[in-house]
């Protein structure tokens, strides 16, 4: 009895731990984390990059609109925060994940 105990145990910890590499992939950052990469299984801290999103293009286009009143200065800021962050492992290339402002 007391075996089948343990390896129910071993098996329960084993599936937790499959379950926390997604849960921790959806708390990443819009800035570099440190996480396991799930295609590779080695510990990174995530490459990121940034592209345009659907965000960005929408204000631009509410930039161009209101450009008189907001004035420029605060165009570049605003096209920096509205855009995608894309996160990819350093050591395998892979896409991880993208954070989409929208
Ligand atoms: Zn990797």
């Amino acid at each position: 009895v007391t075996v089948r105990k343990e390896k129910t145990n071993v098996a329960h910890t084993r599936s937790c731990n499959q379950q926390s590499i997604p849960e921790r992939l959806k708390n990443l950052k819009r800035s570099m984390t440190r996480t396991q990469c799930p295609f590779c299984r080695q510990y990174i801290t995530t490459d990121v990059t940034t592209k345009a999103g659907s965000a960005a293009y929408i204000v631009c286009l509410i930039s161009i609109l209101f450009c008189c009143i907001a004035g420029c200065c605060v165009i570049p800021f605003c096209m920096d925060r509205c855009k995608d962050v894309v996160h990819k492992c350093p050591k395998c290339r892979s896409h991880i994940k993208t954070c989409k402002k929208l």
